[in-house]
């Protein structure tokens, strides 16, 4: 009987599992988790998890009679420490071996760690922490008291949402960002303006332009107590957590002596350079066929919809990754989402009240849309996709005119 090894039991992994099932894989499904959890959502960890309002249970993307049931074998706890492709076995963290037919890796990605001159050592202090699974949520959680000083380093979206949710809770907060503005490598100066404005308006100390040079420990030593910026400034802290982006999990690929080059490299049917292994999900850098460029994602969507093409493709029925790139947000109670890939852009043009708290930002190369920033226009966001995926000519005077309905300008 053929079996699959999935390596890792994240998102992309515990999605891969059922839609084999349901593609019509009838070998066996193995998903070897280094966590204790099953599979879960990221999502909520800077949301509603971290907040307490759901519990651990509702993470999970499958409770553990789903798997029983599609007799999928998990192992969690458990780490691939070694793929060897010509025997197309794995050596496991407890000494055994797993024969493969096909071999699947969904390792994601972790926290990029501080490690800037000065900063030395600061994250073994036990109120440092980064934020990428359930575990660091639950230390994070046990520190999140009314009153707390807690200082995030990183203004990108999980450090937003964080902020978010702590100002929330009571605790004194301030944001320290390194480029000018927040959120600066992932939207419009207008959308980074937007969630300045209503970070401050609810209190959160935002400063962008600093950069974290230093810290010190508190009176015993076993703790951080402040954290020194380049401009002289000392920032008390009795909490910090550090969201400065995410390192793909490669290395067990690059020492199998598959192609990596930010990212596992794949094709089109999420194919490695070994047609026998397969890369999907936050650690693969995939040829996009709309924006004609390869690219490493670290969304849902792309985790998901990467998972239902290797699906496809071990069920014997491939059918081409090609989709528009999608992210969302939440904070407070504006909803972020965006489409497509800015860069390279000739033109922005914004649709609504960029002041207020609902409008859109359209960026246009040689009169087509690349992407689309939208905030609580859920509207906007279905149509831009079509935009993007189409490649509709468009002009920017329509675009920013209100009293012409986005949906007219569909060919
Ligand atoms: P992961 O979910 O990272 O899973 C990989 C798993 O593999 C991990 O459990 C890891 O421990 C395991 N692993 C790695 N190496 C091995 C090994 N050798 N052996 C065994 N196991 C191994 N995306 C959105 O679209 N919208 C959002 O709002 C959003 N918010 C987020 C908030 C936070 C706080 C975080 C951390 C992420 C967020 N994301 C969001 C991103 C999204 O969660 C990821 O893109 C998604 O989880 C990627 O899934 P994945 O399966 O590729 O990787």
């Amino acid at each position: 009987e053929p079996i699959v090894v999935i390596v890792g039991a994240g998102h992309a992994a515990g999605f891969l599992a059922t839609s084999l099932r349901e593609g019509g894989w009838r070998g066996q499904v193995v998903l070897i988790g280094a966590e204790a959890h099953l599979p879960y959502q990221r999502p909520p960890l800077s949301k509603a998890f971290l907040s307490g309002e759901i519990e651990l249970a509702e993470l999970l993307l499958k409770p553990q009679s789903t798997y029983d049931s599609a007799g999928v074998t998990v192992l969690p706890d458990t780490r691939v420490e070694r793929i060897e492709r010509t025997r197309k076995t794995v050596t496991l963290s407890d000494g055994k071996s797993l024969q493969y037919h096909k071999l699947v890796l969904a390792t994601g990605g972790r926290a990029r760690r501080l490690a800037s001159p000065g900063m030395e050592g600061m994250d073994c202090q036990p109120n440092v922490h980064y934020l990428r699974s359930i575990d660091d949520v639950l230390r994070i959680r046990a520190q999140f008291r009314p009153g707390a000083r807690l200082v995030i380093i990183g203004a990108g979206y999980v450090g937003l949402e964080v902020a978010a949710i702590a100002i929330k809770r009571g605790l004194n907060v301030t944001v320290l960002e390194t480029q000018e503005r927040v959120l600066a490598r992932v939207t419009a100066p207008a959308i980074s303006a937007l969630y300045e404005r209503v970070h401050r308006a609810h209190g959160v100390d935002v400063r962008t332009a600093v950069e974290v040079t230093g810290y010190q420990l508190g009176p015993f030593g076993d703790a951080v107590a402040a954290l020194l910026c380049g401009d002289g400034t000392r920032i008390a802290a009795d909490l910090v957590i550090v969201g400065i982006g995410l390192v793909p999990n490669t290395e067990l690929a690059a020492a199998a002596g598959l192609a990596v080059a930010n990212g596992i490299v794949v094709d089109e049917y999420n194919r490695s350079s070994d047609p026998d292994v397969f890369a999907i999900g936050d650690c693969s850098n995939h040829p996009n066929g709309i924006f004609g460029q390869c690219l490493r994602l670290e969304s849902v969507p792309n985790a998901m919809e990467q998972a239902r093409t290797a699906a496809a493709t071990l069920c014997g029925k491939p059918k081409p990754y090609n989709t528009v790139p999608w992210f969302w947000s939440d904070q407070y109670d504006l909803k972020l989402k965006m489409a497509g890939l800015s860069q390279g852009y000739d033109q922005l043009v914004l649709r609504g009240d960029a002041a207020g708290q609902s409008f859109s930002a359209f960026y246009l190369k040689q009169g087509r849309m690349l992407a689309a920033d939208t905030i609580n226009r859920p509207q906007d966001f279905m149509l831009a996709k079509r935009f993007i995926a189409e490649a509709v000519a468009l002009r920017a005077d329509d675009l920013a005119d209100e009293s012409i309905p986005l949906k007219s300008l569909l060919p």
